[in-house]
């Protein structure tokens, strides 16, 4: 049995603030927008965000993030006896 995976590569998601269409889809809201690095004085700038998947626990493996994602980051794989959805969305290219 495979172990349950969510993946994001960044360096296809290089802007998650300007796209953020996986966290408007998201009916679980898995994911966050952070910054990758924190400065001492003044604020991240917005390129310097990154998306993680911090709710990643409570994916039903719906697969709407994958579906919606122009970049193809998001990879998922679901093993769903103990999520009780259905798996739509796999992206392994
Ligand atoms: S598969 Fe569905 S529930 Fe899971 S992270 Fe993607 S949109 Fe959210
Ligand atoms: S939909 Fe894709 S490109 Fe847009 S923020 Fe989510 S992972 Fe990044």
């Amino acid at each position: 049995m495979t172990k349950d995976q969510l993946t994001i590569d960044q360096n296809l998601c290089k802007s998650p603030l300007e796209c953020g269409l996986c966290l408007q889809v998201c009916p679980q809201a898995v994911f966050k927008a952070a910054p990758a690095r924190v400065y001492k004085f003044r604020e991240t700038p917005e390129e310097e965000y990154v998306l993680k998947p911090y709710y990643w626990m409570a994916c039903v493996g719906c697969g709407k993030c994958v579906e919606v994602c122009p970049k193809k980051a998001i990879t998922l794989k679901v093993n769903l006896s103990s999520r009780g959805g259905v798996v739509v969305g796999q992206n392994l290219s």
